[in-house]
């Protein structure tokens, strides 16, 4: 059953009802209303005939010495009247009557004997008459009742015709009601229908850019289109990031087999080389062995990187511990002068670094800032210089790595901290295009933040901002 249906039944039905207890309460109230009113009419012309009531004769006086007015005169065509002794027995009555007799009950009796007047419905001739019996007194003893009647019928027929109006008002104003209910409901329905349309056509076409189009008011259907469009949203853009790292993912996988390829086929010529050859020519043999080294390095290099980002995407959070940094950056100048070559490394100023704590991983700690030495070394050619300094600067400890080497070009500056980038000028020199990348992860693990400035064919600058824990650990 669908909801405008049932909507449209539910409220039928209660305006049904509550019409029908309208009416049944209407009814009950007029027909208690018309008997009170015949009552007060009965019982005014029942003092009407006391009014002009003799008596004559001599005592004691029998009932008939009680002379009564023309009772005819007082009744009407539904007006009955009529007089009985004390043991119920009609002595007059009514011409309208005809051979009718209004009854007396024993109850009746017994409360006219004792001077009570009572009203009472009869059936007369398959007739309703209501009949109010008042007690006649004659030297203050009852000597008989005075019976005045008024027929039903009329009354009884108005309330009928009445009942059968209000039935049929009201199942008028249902059945309108009903109509009215079923449009209005169509109505409210259409807009909440429309959007089911839309919606199902977005997620038949699949089409997450589509949006549901409500002009009407801020109601509780605007509402709900309104909510339906921010989920939409939501889906689209997760769903767009959701493409996004699937794409990054398998340009990672590819670049990464691409990588490996290169020292593993440098590694299969160098070893069908020797196979060939190495057992005759020894300078062959150990140029051949020398590659075979460098490129197994290289590709364990790789790997390790791989493997470290591997680790960043799964969420793999550093160990961390209260680290003191002088020692750490002292470990790291000493293993830089070592492969520092031709360029002239120096320890610039780094008095802020002392004494200074940080919350960190000392082994990724290394690698982040021997990654950028190794860079700067290897981006600055022969008789340029790299240089390491730290300032302190709220709360913070800002390191920076300086080289006057062949600098980042302004394009290629953005891109510089993905995966797999290197520049056309870096090609020349070893390297995975991974390390910018691993330094961005440790950075960011250490809750910290990492810059470059740079001008192309002057240098560049590496800045590193980590927080600083507290001037000592305990
Ligand atoms: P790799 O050095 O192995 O190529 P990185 O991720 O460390 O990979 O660096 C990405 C790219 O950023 C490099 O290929 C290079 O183009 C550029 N780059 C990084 N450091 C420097 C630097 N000190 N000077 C100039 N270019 C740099």
């Amino acid at each position: 059953m669908s909801l405008r249906l049932r909507l449209t039944l539910l409220y039928s039905w209660v305006l049904g009802l509550t019409l029908l207890v309208f009416v049944i309460f209407g009814y009950l109230f007029l027909a208690y209303y018309l008997t009170g009113e015949i009552d007060r009419n009965i019982a005014g012309i029942a003092r009407e005939v006391l009014r002009s009531t003799k008596v004559v004769g001599e005592p004691p006086y029998p009932l008939r010495q009680v002379v009564l007015p023309n009772i005819g005169l007082f009744a009407g065509p539904d007006t009955y009247l009529q007089v009985a002794d004390r043991k119920g027995e009609a002595v007059a009555s009514s011409v309208n009557l005809n051979s009718r007799v209004l009854p007396l009950s024993d109850g009746t009796l017994e409360k006219i004997a004792g001077g009570d007047s009572s009203f009472e419905t009869v059936v007369v001739g398959g007739e309703r008459i209501r009949v109010f019996n008042y007690p006649l007194y004659f030297d203050e003893q009852v000597v008989g009742v005075l019976q005045v009647g008024r027929s039903l019928v009329p009354t009884i027929m108005a309330l009928n015709r009445l009942r059968l109006f209000f039935l049929f008002i009201g199942g008028v104003i249902v059945a309108l009601a009903g109509i009215t209910g079923w449009l209005l409901a169509g109505a409210a329905l259409r807009p909440i229908e429309r959007i089911t349309k839309v919606a199902a056509g977005i997620q038949q076409a699949r089409d997450l850019r589509r949006r549901i189009e409500y002009q009407g008011v801020d109601d509780e259907v605007g509402r709900l289109a309104e909510t339906l469009n921010v989920m939409l949203d939501r889906l689209e853009s997760t769903y767009r990031q959701l493409e996004e790292a699937n794409a990054y993912q398998r340009r990672f996988v590819a670049d990464a087999s691409h990588e490996l390829r290169t020292p593993l086929t440098i590694i299969r010529g160098n070893v069908e080389l020797l196979q060939k050859m190495g057992e005759f020519d020894p300078a062959t043999r150990t140029e051949a062995l020398a590659d075979i080294a460098g490129e197994t390095e290289r590709m364990s290099r790789l790997i390790e990187s791989l493997l470290a980002l591997a680790r960043a995407d799964a969420g793999y959070r550093l160990e961390k511990q209260c680290v003191l940094l002088e020692p750490v950056l002292e470990e790291v100048f000493r293993r830089a002068a070592l492969f520092s070559g031709e360029v002239d490394f120096e320890k610039g100023d780094i008095d802020d670094a002392k004494g200074v704590f940080l919350f960190a991983n000392p082994d990724y700690l290394k690698q982040l800032f021997l990654i950028l030495i190794d860079n700067a070394l290897k981006y600055t050619p022969a008789s340029g210089k790299v240089r390491v300094e730290a300032k302190r600067l709220d709360g913070f400890i800002c390191i920076s790595v300086i080289d006057t080497g062949i600098g980042i070009a302004e394009n290629d500056r953005p891109y510089i901290f993905q995966r797999f980038f290197r520049s056309d000028q870096a090609r020349f020199t070893a390297g995975t295009g991974l390390g910018l990348a691993i330094a961005e992860w440790i950075v960011n693990e250490h809750g910290g933040h990492i810059e470059v400035a740079s001008r192309e064919g002057e240098g560049s600058t590496f800045r590193v901002k980590l927080p600083v824990f507290s001037e000592n650990c305990s």
